[in-house]
């Protein structure tokens, strides 16, 4: 297997180093639980009661105490009626209650029969089927004990985890205050979408497209996004953009110019004005990786190649801001799964390629693996996350990290 060139970090060493350097962001708001989608919880949520509240019915149908049935088919007269919301007696010895979903099972009841079960004749009922004791019955506490912590400081919040507050009475939520963010690109080269009609673009020009696609991910990671559009590749108008972006922001983002050319200009002007601390990670694509600081703002600098940025935007630049809001669960889970291609090249860096699941449980490669091909990544429904020098065979157990994972 083939090292690592010089001067090339390893990604987990580089992950490891970037994520000493997300302390926490100071700051607490309290937001409606409605608005809450996404936010890092900041506090534990102590259930203030059981969930559900009291014993209900699971079914329609009818409440009974299974020692009053001496023989099957019984019968027994209905007593009272009890839907969802409305209080319940005591059930009447020798009695049934009709009953209906999420209704309170009356004390003495031990069991209900759904009404499939049962046949109404008059004003007395006839079970069909012996019952169970405790069947169709959602016991009081079954999903959350009074007490328990059910959502913990430092959880990101889900459409579930909102749901779950909800229950236990929780109609405003704290949450760590969203980091802000400046994004900026960089490249001459660079025209924005509805400027220049696709028939008037200049030689050379191109649309900017990680513009699009970085800002999305920022916003989906609960973050407030100044764009602050495109910067030329001149030294002085990159430093100028980075003095300006530390103000007021926790992280400055940029994407190309981060290389080595002379076009390229990140690299000075982030150490004119702070430092530079990591550079250049050994994988593919993604290379080019810039993190340090310009005054107390964070720097982070991605490749301009578009799948490049996306790839490392996913795999460094989401578990440093979700460190930022306190998140503990960094790591996206990744799954053994069975290639169906080969790939006969094997890389010195560590490769991320673009694969899709098909029907027949395996993974199909997209056969453009360029970091410029950012159809790679639509088409695509994760990474293979593959060692450096390795190579695989159609059948190989893989590493695969769907995009699902990391596009939360
Ligand atoms: P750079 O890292 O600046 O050398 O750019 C590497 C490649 O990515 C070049 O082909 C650039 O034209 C392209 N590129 C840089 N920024 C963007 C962007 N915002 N959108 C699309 N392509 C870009
Ligand atoms: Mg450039």
């Amino acid at each position: 297997m083939s090292e690592k060139r010089p001067g090339l970090r390893a990604l987990d060493e580089a992950l490891a180093e970037l994520l000493g350097f997300a302390a926490l962001l100071p700051g607490i708001e309290t937001v409606p639980t409605f608005e809450a989608d996404g936010r890092v919880l900041a506090q534990d949520l102590v259930s203030g009661l059981h969930v559900p509240p009291q014993d209900n019915s699971s079914m329609d149908g009818y409440a009974l105490r299974c020692a009053d049935l001496t023989q099957i088919p019984g019968v027994l007269p209905v007593r009272q009626r009890i839907a969802a919301g409305s209080p319940a007696e005591p059930l009447a010895i020798g009695s049934a209650a009709r009953i209906f979903t999420g209704a309170p099972i009356p004390a003495g009841a031990d069991a209900v029969v759904m009404q499939e079960d049962c046949e109404l004749q008059g004003d007395t009922v006839q079970i069909k089927a012996r019952p169970l004791p405790g069947q169709w019955i959602r016991r009081a506490g079954e999903d959350v004990t009074l007490g328990a912590t059910v959502l913990a400081s430092g959880e990101r919040l889900t459409p579930a985890s909102l749901g779950l507050a909800a229950s236990i009475g929780m109609a405003m939520l704290p949450v760590r205050r969203r980091p802000r963010v400046a994004l900026f690109s960089t490249g001459d080269e660079l025209v924005m979408p509805g400027q220049v009609a696709p028939a008037d673009m200049k030689p050379g020009a191109i649309y900017n497209s990680n513009r699009f696609f970085l800002r999305a991910l920022l916003l989906r990671l609960g973050c407030e996004v100044s764009d602050l559009g495109i910067v030329p590749d001149r030294l002085d108008a990159t430093r100028e953009a980075l003095r300006a972006a530390a103000q007021a922001h926790d992280l400055i983002l940029t994407s190309g110019g981060v290389s080595v050319g002379e076009e390229d200009h990140i690299k000075p002007a982030v150490q004119s004005l702070g430092e530079l601390t990591l550079w250049q990670i050994a994988i593919k694509p993604g290379k080019p990786f810039a993190y340090g600081h310009v005054q107390d703002t964070h720097f982070i600098g991605l490749p301009g190649n578009p799948v490049s940025s996306y790839v490392t935007f996913l795999l460094l630049v989401r578990p440093f801001l979700l460190k930022l809001q306190g998140v503990r669960e960094l790591a996206p889970v990744s799954v053994q799964a069975q290639a169906h291609f080969d790939w006969p090249r094997a890389d010195r860096r560590r490769e991320f390629l673009r694969v899709r699941r098909n029907g027949a449980g395996g993974l199909d490669l997209f056969p453009n693996q360029s970091s410029g091909v950012l159809t790679s990544a639509v088409w695509g429904d994760g990474l293979v996350d593959n060692a450096p020098g390795q190579t695989i065979q159609h059948g190989d157990s893989v590493r695969f990290i769907s995009f699902a994972e990391v596009l939360r």
